[in-house]
Protein backbone atom coordinates (compact mmCIF):
# COMPACT_ATOMS: atom_id res chain seq x y z
CA UNK A 1 0.00 0.00 0.00
CA UNK A 2 3.30 2.37 -0.24
CA UNK A 3 1.84 4.49 -3.18
CA UNK A 4 -1.48 4.94 -1.32
CA UNK A 5 -2.21 9.29 -1.60
CA UNK A 6 -3.21 8.95 2.14
CA UNK A 7 -1.39 7.28 4.86
CA UNK A 8 -3.53 4.64 6.41
CA UNK A 9 -3.40 5.67 10.10
CA UNK A 10 -6.47 8.18 10.97
CA UNK A 11 -4.93 8.73 14.77
CA UNK A 12 -7.34 11.73 15.28
CA UNK A 13 -10.29 9.42 14.28
CA UNK A 14 -8.93 6.80 16.64
CA UNK A 15 -8.30 9.00 19.62
CA UNK A 16 -12.30 10.10 19.36
CA UNK A 17 -13.14 6.63 18.82
CA UNK A 18 -11.39 5.38 22.32
CA UNK A 19 -13.19 8.29 24.13
CA UNK A 20 -16.88 7.42 22.43
CA UNK A 21 -15.90 3.99 23.57
CA UNK A 22 -15.55 5.02 27.32
CA UNK A 23 -19.13 6.24 27.17
CA UNK A 24 -20.96 4.52 23.97
CA UNK A 25 -21.61 0.81 23.54
CA UNK A 26 -19.27 -0.10 20.43
CA UNK A 27 -18.06 3.92 20.26
CA UNK A 28 -21.06 4.32 18.00
CA UNK A 29 -24.35 5.31 18.34
CA UNK A 30 -25.69 3.14 14.92
CA UNK A 31 -23.38 -0.21 14.79
CA UNK A 32 -22.68 -0.50 10.93
CA UNK A 33 -20.94 2.82 11.90
CA UNK A 34 -18.31 0.70 13.43
CA UNK A 35 -16.42 -0.80 10.92
CA UNK A 36 -17.01 -4.23 12.39
CA UNK A 37 -17.78 -5.75 9.28
CA UNK A 38 -14.51 -4.46 7.59
CA UNK A 39 -11.73 -3.76 10.69
CA UNK A 40 -10.25 -0.34 11.53
CA UNK A 41 -10.82 3.12 12.67
CA UNK A 42 -14.47 4.13 11.91
CA UNK A 43 -13.92 8.14 10.27
CA UNK A 44 -15.35 10.65 12.44
CA UNK A 45 -16.39 13.32 10.56
CA UNK A 46 -16.12 17.04 11.28
CA UNK A 47 -17.65 18.61 7.91
CA UNK A 48 -19.25 17.76 4.50
CA UNK A 49 -19.35 20.07 1.13
CA UNK A 50 -21.28 18.56 -1.57
CA UNK A 51 -19.57 15.30 -2.77
CA UNK A 52 -17.34 15.40 0.01
CA UNK A 53 -17.07 14.30 4.03
CA UNK A 54 -13.64 15.80 5.55
CA UNK A 55 -12.63 13.66 8.88
CA UNK A 56 -10.75 14.77 11.93
CA UNK A 57 -7.65 14.43 10.64
CA UNK A 58 -8.08 16.73 8.23
CA UNK A 59 -8.99 14.27 5.14
CA UNK A 60 -10.95 14.39 2.27
CA UNK A 61 -12.87 11.74 1.00
CA UNK A 62 -15.61 11.67 -2.14
CA UNK A 63 -18.73 10.14 0.10
CA UNK A 64 -20.44 7.40 -1.37
CA UNK A 65 -22.76 6.80 1.68
CA UNK A 66 -24.72 10.22 1.43
CA UNK A 67 -25.76 9.76 4.92
CA UNK A 68 -27.37 6.12 3.89
CA UNK A 69 -29.25 7.82 1.57
CA UNK A 70 -30.76 11.39 2.62
CA UNK A 71 -28.14 13.67 1.06
CA UNK A 72 -29.17 13.39 -2.54
CA UNK A 73 -28.37 17.22 -3.03
CA UNK A 74 -24.43 16.74 -1.47
CA UNK A 75 -23.93 18.26 1.55
CA UNK A 76 -24.48 21.99 2.82
CA UNK A 77 -26.30 22.20 -0.05
CA UNK A 78 -26.92 25.97 0.10
CA UNK A 79 -30.53 26.12 0.16
CA UNK A 80 -31.53 23.66 2.49
CA UNK A 81 -29.08 25.26 4.68
CA UNK A 82 -30.78 28.84 3.99
CA UNK A 83 -34.00 27.39 4.72
CA UNK A 84 -32.95 25.82 7.75
CA UNK A 85 -31.26 28.71 9.22
CA UNK A 86 -34.58 30.39 8.60
CA UNK A 87 -36.47 27.48 10.14
CA UNK A 88 -34.27 27.73 13.61
CA UNK A 89 -34.22 31.43 13.87
CA UNK A 90 -38.06 30.91 14.30
CA UNK A 91 -37.73 28.25 16.67
CA UNK A 92 -36.92 25.17 17.00
CA UNK A 93 -39.79 23.08 18.47
CA UNK A 94 -43.52 24.47 19.41
CA UNK A 95 -45.06 20.74 20.33
CA UNK A 96 -48.01 22.33 18.22
CA UNK A 97 -49.18 21.97 14.71
CA UNK A 98 -47.41 24.16 12.30
CA UNK A 99 -47.38 25.25 8.60
CA UNK A 100 -44.16 23.29 7.21
CA UNK A 101 -45.82 20.13 8.29
CA UNK A 102 -48.65 20.49 5.89
CA UNK A 103 -46.60 21.75 3.51
CA UNK A 104 -44.33 18.86 3.63
CA UNK A 105 -47.27 16.28 3.53
CA UNK A 106 -48.65 18.20 0.55
CA UNK A 107 -45.66 18.11 -1.55
CA UNK A 108 -45.51 14.20 -0.52
CA UNK A 109 -49.07 13.87 -1.41
CA UNK A 110 -48.46 15.42 -4.63
CA UNK A 111 -45.32 13.66 -5.71
CA UNK A 112 -46.74 9.80 -4.67
CA UNK A 113 -50.50 9.36 -5.85
CA UNK A 114 -50.98 6.12 -3.88
CA UNK A 115 -50.02 8.35 -0.68
CA UNK A 116 -53.72 10.15 0.41
CA UNK A 117 -52.98 10.89 3.68
CA UNK A 118 -49.64 10.82 5.78
CA UNK A 119 -48.56 11.02 9.55
CA UNK A 120 -44.98 12.40 10.09
CA UNK A 121 -42.61 10.94 12.56
CA UNK A 122 -38.98 11.18 13.20
CA UNK A 123 -37.50 7.95 12.10
CA UNK A 124 -38.40 5.23 9.17
CA UNK A 125 -38.26 2.69 12.45
CA UNK A 126 -41.03 4.63 13.93
CA UNK A 127 -42.64 4.75 10.58
CA UNK A 128 -42.46 0.76 9.80
CA UNK A 129 -43.70 0.45 13.50
CA UNK A 130 -46.39 2.39 13.33
CA UNK A 131 -47.71 1.46 10.04
CA UNK A 132 -47.45 -2.29 11.02
CA UNK A 133 -49.38 -1.52 14.07
CA UNK A 134 -52.03 0.30 11.85
CA UNK A 135 -51.99 -2.51 9.52
CA UNK A 136 -52.63 -4.66 12.72
CA UNK A 137 -55.48 -2.05 14.18
CA UNK A 138 -57.27 -1.73 10.42
CA UNK A 139 -57.51 -5.98 9.79
CA UNK A 140 -57.92 -7.06 13.41
CA UNK A 141 -55.38 -9.52 12.79
CA UNK A 142 -51.65 -10.02 14.60
CA UNK A 143 -49.35 -11.73 11.92
CA UNK A 144 -46.94 -10.03 9.64
CA UNK A 145 -44.99 -11.15 6.64
CA UNK A 146 -41.61 -9.76 5.82
CA UNK A 147 -38.78 -11.16 3.81
CA UNK A 148 -34.88 -12.00 4.62
CA UNK A 149 -32.34 -9.81 4.55
CA UNK A 150 -35.37 -6.85 4.22
CA UNK A 151 -34.46 -4.29 7.03
CA UNK A 152 -37.51 -2.53 8.33
CA UNK A 153 -35.51 -0.48 11.09
CA UNK A 154 -35.00 -2.01 14.75
CA UNK A 155 -38.58 -2.70 15.36
CA UNK A 156 -39.11 -5.52 17.86
CA UNK A 157 -41.27 -7.47 15.37
CA UNK A 158 -39.35 -7.08 12.39
CA UNK A 159 -36.16 -7.86 13.86
CA UNK A 160 -37.00 -11.64 12.87
CA UNK A 161 -35.34 -12.57 10.70
CA UNK A 162 -33.92 -15.60 11.04
CA UNK A 163 -35.86 -19.26 9.82
CA UNK A 164 -36.83 -19.47 6.51
CA UNK A 165 -39.38 -21.36 4.11
CA UNK A 166 -43.17 -21.36 4.02
CA UNK A 167 -44.96 -21.34 7.34
CA UNK A 168 -42.17 -21.71 10.03
CA UNK A 169 -42.16 -18.67 12.66
CA UNK A 170 -39.07 -17.05 12.97
CA UNK A 171 -36.70 -16.86 15.91
CA UNK A 172 -36.33 -13.81 17.29
CA UNK A 173 -32.70 -12.18 15.95
CA UNK A 174 -31.78 -10.09 18.35
CA UNK A 175 -31.88 -10.59 22.46
CA UNK A 176 -34.52 -8.53 24.09
CA UNK A 177 -37.38 -9.19 21.16
CA UNK A 178 -39.56 -12.19 22.67
CA UNK A 179 -40.39 -15.41 21.42
CA UNK A 180 -44.28 -14.14 21.14
CA UNK A 181 -42.90 -10.97 19.60
CA UNK A 182 -41.20 -12.85 16.81
CA UNK A 183 -43.85 -15.74 16.11
CA UNK A 184 -46.13 -13.31 15.04
CA UNK A 185 -43.59 -12.99 12.18
CA UNK A 186 -43.25 -14.86 9.21
CA UNK A 187 -39.97 -14.90 7.02
CA UNK A 188 -39.88 -15.84 3.72
CA UNK A 189 -37.42 -15.28 0.90
CA UNK A 190 -37.15 -12.68 -0.92
CA UNK A 191 -38.32 -12.41 -4.78
CA UNK A 192 -40.41 -16.00 -3.85
CA UNK A 193 -44.14 -15.78 -4.18
CA UNK A 194 -44.94 -19.35 -4.16
CA UNK A 195 -44.03 -18.64 -0.72
CA UNK A 196 -46.20 -15.93 -0.33
CA UNK A 197 -49.11 -18.10 -1.44
CA UNK A 198 -48.30 -21.38 0.63
CA UNK A 199 -48.00 -18.62 4.39
CA UNK A 200 -51.04 -17.17 3.03
CA UNK A 201 -52.56 -20.77 2.74
CA UNK A 202 -51.34 -21.59 5.93
CA UNK A 203 -52.84 -18.98 8.03
CA UNK A 204 -55.90 -18.03 6.85
CA UNK A 205 -57.47 -14.72 8.13
CA UNK A 206 -54.26 -14.37 10.45
CA UNK A 207 -52.20 -12.32 8.33
CA UNK A 208 -52.65 -8.36 8.75
CA UNK A 209 -50.24 -7.09 6.43
CA UNK A 210 -47.00 -8.02 3.82
CA UNK A 211 -44.25 -5.87 4.52
CA UNK A 212 -41.21 -5.12 2.26
CA UNK A 213 -38.69 -2.85 1.20
CA UNK A 214 -39.79 -1.55 -2.44
CA UNK A 215 -36.67 -2.44 -3.42
CA UNK A 216 -33.96 -3.64 -0.95
CA UNK A 217 -30.93 -1.97 -0.97
CA UNK A 218 -30.06 -3.96 2.78
CA UNK A 219 -28.58 -6.77 2.15
CA UNK A 220 -27.03 -4.89 -1.17
CA UNK A 221 -29.62 -3.81 -3.70
CA UNK A 222 -31.60 -6.85 -4.79
CA UNK A 223 -34.08 -5.40 -7.10
CA UNK A 224 -38.03 -6.88 -7.27
CA UNK A 225 -37.84 -9.24 -10.14
CA UNK A 226 -40.77 -8.41 -12.98
CA UNK A 227 -44.21 -8.82 -11.00
CA UNK A 228 -43.17 -9.92 -7.37
CA UNK A 229 -44.18 -6.49 -5.64
CA UNK A 230 -47.67 -6.68 -7.88
CA UNK A 231 -48.08 -10.35 -7.22
CA UNK A 232 -47.58 -9.34 -3.44
CA UNK A 233 -50.12 -6.69 -3.86
CA UNK A 234 -52.55 -9.38 -5.38
CA UNK A 235 -52.01 -11.64 -3.13
CA UNK A 236 -52.67 -9.40 0.04
CA UNK A 237 -55.80 -7.99 -1.51
CA UNK A 238 -56.99 -11.77 -2.26
CA UNK A 239 -56.36 -12.30 1.50
CA UNK A 240 -57.81 -9.55 3.14
CA UNK A 241 -54.23 -8.58 4.25
CA UNK A 242 -52.51 -4.94 3.67
CA UNK A 243 -49.54 -4.48 1.23
CA UNK A 244 -47.18 -2.44 3.24
CA UNK A 245 -44.41 -1.00 1.02
CA UNK A 246 -41.03 0.88 2.73
CA UNK A 247 -39.67 3.12 0.79
CA UNK A 248 -37.71 4.68 3.45
CA UNK A 249 -34.78 4.53 1.49
CA UNK A 250 -35.96 4.44 -1.92
CA UNK A 251 -38.41 7.11 -1.56
CA UNK A 252 -37.89 10.14 -3.33
CA UNK A 253 -35.03 8.79 -4.47
CA UNK A 254 -34.97 6.82 -7.12
CA UNK A 255 -37.59 8.50 -8.84
CA UNK A 256 -39.63 11.97 -8.25
CA UNK A 257 -42.10 9.20 -6.59
CA UNK A 258 -39.20 6.85 -5.16
CA UNK A 259 -39.98 3.29 -6.40
CA UNK A 260 -43.68 4.05 -6.44
CA UNK A 261 -42.85 6.09 -9.50
CA UNK A 262 -40.38 3.67 -11.22
CA UNK A 263 -43.13 0.44 -11.04
CA UNK A 264 -46.23 2.26 -10.14
CA UNK A 265 -47.39 -0.84 -8.07
CA UNK A 266 -50.45 0.98 -5.54
CA UNK A 267 -49.53 -0.23 -1.79
CA UNK A 268 -51.98 0.23 0.83
CA UNK A 269 -49.39 2.15 3.05
CA UNK A 270 -46.22 3.52 2.60
CA UNK A 271 -43.33 4.57 4.81
CA UNK A 272 -40.54 6.80 4.16
CA UNK A 273 -37.86 8.47 5.70
CA UNK A 274 -33.81 9.83 4.71
CA UNK A 275 -34.18 12.01 1.84
CA UNK A 276 -37.71 13.43 3.05
CA UNK A 277 -35.94 14.57 6.05
CA UNK A 278 -32.99 16.58 4.06
CA UNK A 279 -30.46 15.58 6.67
CA UNK A 280 -32.56 15.39 9.43
CA UNK A 281 -34.92 13.47 11.59
CA UNK A 282 -37.94 13.25 9.62
CA UNK A 283 -39.73 10.39 8.28
CA UNK A 284 -43.40 9.36 7.56
CA UNK A 285 -46.01 6.30 6.79
CA UNK A 286 -49.37 7.12 4.81
CA UNK A 287 -51.38 5.74 2.06
CA UNK A 288 -54.99 4.88 1.62
CA UNK A 289 -57.33 7.60 3.48
CA UNK A 290 -59.83 4.63 4.66
CA UNK A 291 -57.14 2.99 6.50
CA UNK A 292 -55.16 6.24 7.70
CA UNK A 293 -58.57 7.04 9.46
CA UNK A 294 -57.83 4.64 12.18
CA UNK A 295 -54.84 6.39 13.32
CA UNK A 296 -55.66 8.68 16.46
CA UNK A 297 -57.07 11.20 16.94
CA UNK A 298 -59.84 10.49 14.05
CA UNK A 299 -59.49 6.51 14.72
CA UNK A 300 -58.37 4.47 17.78
CA UNK A 301 -54.97 3.19 16.65
CA UNK A 302 -52.72 5.29 18.79
CA UNK A 303 -49.45 6.58 17.46
CA UNK A 304 -47.67 10.07 18.51
CA UNK A 305 -44.49 12.42 18.70
CA UNK A 306 -43.16 15.06 20.90
CA UNK A 307 -41.15 16.27 17.86
CA UNK A 308 -43.25 14.79 15.28
CA UNK A 309 -43.15 17.64 12.23
CA UNK A 310 -40.59 19.52 13.62
CA UNK A 311 -40.19 22.83 12.36
CA UNK A 312 -36.50 22.61 11.57
CA UNK A 313 -36.57 18.88 9.83
CA UNK A 314 -39.94 19.52 7.66
CA UNK A 315 -38.09 22.77 6.66
CA UNK A 316 -34.87 21.08 5.51
CA UNK A 317 -37.14 18.14 3.95
CA UNK A 318 -39.42 20.68 2.22
CA UNK A 319 -36.67 22.52 0.66
CA UNK A 320 -34.71 19.11 -0.23
CA UNK A 321 -37.88 17.90 -2.12
CA UNK A 322 -38.34 21.46 -3.75
CA UNK A 323 -35.22 21.09 -5.46
CA UNK A 324 -35.80 17.25 -6.86
CA UNK A 325 -37.05 18.24 -10.14
CA UNK A 326 -36.74 15.73 -12.94
CA UNK A 327 -33.25 17.35 -14.05
CA UNK A 328 -32.18 16.54 -10.47
CA UNK A 329 -32.68 12.61 -10.56
CA UNK A 330 -31.43 12.42 -14.49
CA UNK A 331 -28.18 13.98 -12.83
CA UNK A 332 -28.05 11.46 -10.09
CA UNK A 333 -28.72 8.12 -12.33
CA UNK A 334 -26.34 9.54 -14.76
CA UNK A 335 -23.49 9.72 -12.10
CA UNK A 336 -24.40 6.87 -10.77
CA UNK A 337 -24.45 4.69 -14.04
CA UNK A 338 -20.99 6.30 -14.83
CA UNK A 339 -19.54 5.15 -11.33
CA UNK A 340 -20.77 1.58 -11.88
CA UNK A 341 -18.75 1.67 -15.31
CA UNK A 342 -16.03 2.53 -13.45
CA UNK A 343 -16.48 -0.28 -11.06
CA UNK A 344 -17.27 -2.99 -13.32
CA UNK A 345 -14.33 -1.87 -16.09
CA UNK A 346 -11.43 -1.71 -12.83
CA UNK A 347 -12.29 -4.93 -11.11
CA UNK A 348 -13.17 -6.74 -14.88
CA UNK A 349 -9.27 -5.83 -15.94
CA UNK A 350 -8.22 -7.53 -12.73
CA UNK A 351 -10.48 -10.38 -13.46
CA UNK A 352 -12.01 -10.00 -10.02
CA UNK A 353 -15.81 -12.04 -10.36
CA UNK A 354 -18.79 -9.59 -9.66
CA UNK A 355 -21.63 -8.29 -10.09
CA UNK A 356 -22.88 -4.46 -10.07
CA UNK A 357 -27.21 -4.55 -9.08
CA UNK A 358 -29.42 -1.52 -9.17
CA UNK A 359 -32.52 0.10 -8.72
CA UNK A 360 -32.53 3.56 -10.18
CA UNK A 361 -29.29 5.60 -8.96
CA UNK A 362 -28.85 3.10 -6.03
CA UNK A 363 -26.47 0.64 -6.67
CA UNK A 364 -23.94 -2.11 -5.07
CA UNK A 365 -21.52 -4.25 -6.13
CA UNK A 366 -21.51 -7.79 -5.69
CA UNK A 367 -18.36 -9.83 -4.82
CA UNK A 368 -19.57 -12.77 -7.01
CA UNK A 369 -20.36 -13.62 -10.89
CA UNK A 370 -23.87 -14.70 -10.22
CA UNK A 371 -26.81 -12.53 -9.98
CA UNK A 372 -28.20 -11.90 -6.25
CA UNK A 373 -32.15 -12.29 -6.46
CA UNK A 374 -32.09 -13.24 -2.51
CA UNK A 375 -30.56 -12.90 0.94
CA UNK A 376 -28.75 -16.35 0.79
CA UNK A 377 -27.49 -15.36 -3.17
CA UNK A 378 -25.82 -12.00 -0.92
CA UNK A 379 -24.16 -13.77 1.69
CA UNK A 380 -22.69 -16.76 -0.89
CA UNK A 381 -20.09 -13.69 -2.38
CA UNK A 382 -16.66 -13.68 -1.52
CA UNK A 383 -17.06 -10.62 1.10
CA UNK A 384 -13.21 -10.79 2.03
CA UNK A 385 -12.38 -9.36 -1.44
CA UNK A 386 -15.16 -6.24 -0.39
CA UNK A 387 -12.87 -5.86 2.74
CA UNK A 388 -9.47 -5.33 0.56
CA UNK A 389 -11.54 -3.10 -2.11
CA UNK A 390 -13.11 -0.80 0.94
CA UNK A 391 -9.69 -0.16 2.30
CA UNK A 392 -7.92 0.79 -0.61
CA UNK A 393 -10.57 3.28 -1.44
CA UNK A 394 -10.89 4.29 2.06
CA UNK A 395 -6.73 5.17 2.04
CA UNK A 396 -7.49 6.67 -1.63
CA UNK A 397 -9.91 9.28 -0.51
CA UNK A 398 -13.30 7.70 -1.21
CA UNK A 399 -15.76 6.65 1.71
CA UNK A 400 -17.76 3.51 0.33
CA UNK A 401 -20.46 2.11 2.94
CA UNK A 402 -18.53 -0.09 5.16
CA UNK A 403 -20.06 -3.58 4.84
CA UNK A 404 -20.62 -5.58 1.35
CA UNK A 405 -24.82 -5.64 2.15
CA UNK A 406 -25.21 -2.02 1.58
CA UNK A 407 -26.17 0.20 -0.88
CA UNK A 408 -23.95 2.93 -2.22
CA UNK A 409 -25.19 6.57 -3.03
CA UNK A 410 -24.34 9.47 -4.88
CA UNK A 411 -26.19 12.89 -4.98
CA UNK A 412 -26.43 15.90 -7.51
CA UNK A 413 -23.40 17.50 -5.95
CA UNK A 414 -21.38 14.53 -7.48
CA UNK A 415 -19.58 16.10 -10.00
CA UNK A 416 -16.64 15.37 -12.50
CA UNK A 417 -13.89 15.93 -10.29
CA UNK A 418 -15.25 13.78 -7.63
CA UNK A 419 -15.69 11.09 -10.69
CA UNK A 420 -12.01 11.32 -11.72
CA UNK A 421 -10.99 10.70 -7.93
CA UNK A 422 -13.03 7.67 -7.74
CA UNK A 423 -11.83 6.49 -11.08
CA UNK A 424 -8.21 7.16 -9.97
CA UNK A 425 -8.86 5.37 -6.88
CA UNK A 426 -10.29 2.43 -8.84
CA UNK A 427 -7.20 0.15 -10.12
CA UNK A 428 -5.63 0.07 -7.04
CA UNK A 429 -9.08 -1.15 -5.12
CA UNK A 430 -9.46 -3.27 -7.60
CA UNK A 431 -6.41 -4.88 -7.58
CA UNK A 432 -6.62 -5.45 -3.56
CA UNK A 433 -10.12 -7.50 -3.97
CA UNK A 434 -8.37 -9.38 -6.84
CA UNK A 435 -5.15 -10.30 -4.55
CA UNK A 436 -7.43 -10.19 -1.27
CA UNK A 437 -8.02 -13.91 0.30
CA UNK A 438 -10.81 -15.56 2.45
N1 LIG B 1 -36.63 0.90 6.36
C1 LIG B 1 -35.61 0.86 5.48
C2 LIG B 1 -35.85 0.29 4.12
C3 LIG B 1 -34.36 1.34 5.84
O1 LIG B 1 -33.35 1.30 4.95
C4 LIG B 1 -34.18 1.87 7.14
C5 LIG B 1 -32.86 2.38 7.56
O2 LIG B 1 -31.86 2.22 6.92
C6 LIG B 1 -35.26 1.91 8.01
C7 LIG B 1 -36.48 1.42 7.60
C8 LIG B 1 -35.11 2.48 9.39
O3 LIG B 1 -34.93 3.84 9.32
P1 LIG B 1 -34.23 4.64 10.53
O4 LIG B 1 -32.79 4.24 10.52
O5 LIG B 1 -34.46 6.07 10.20
O6 LIG B 1 -34.93 4.22 11.78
Amino acid sequence: MSELAYPYEAPASQALFDRAAAVTPGGVNSPVRAFRAVGGTPRFMVSGTGPYLTDADGREYVDLVCSWGPMILGHAHPEVIAAVQEAVARGTSFGTPAEGEVALAEAMVERVAPLEEVRLVSSGTEATMSAIRLARGFTQRTKVIKFAGCYHGHVDSLLAAAGSGVATFALPDTPGVTGAQASDTIVLPYNDLEAVHAAFAAHPGEIACVITEASPGNMGVVPPLPGFNQGLKDACAANGALFVSDEVMTGFRTSRAGWYGVEGVVPDLMTFGKVMGGGFPAAAFGGRADVMAHLAPAGPVYQAGTLSGNPVATAAGLAQLRLLDDAAYETVDAVSARIQSLVTEALAKEGVAHTVQTASNMFSVFFTGRPVRNYEDAKAQESFRFTAFFHSLLSNGVYLPPSSFESWFVSTAHDERAVQRIADALPAAARAAAEATA
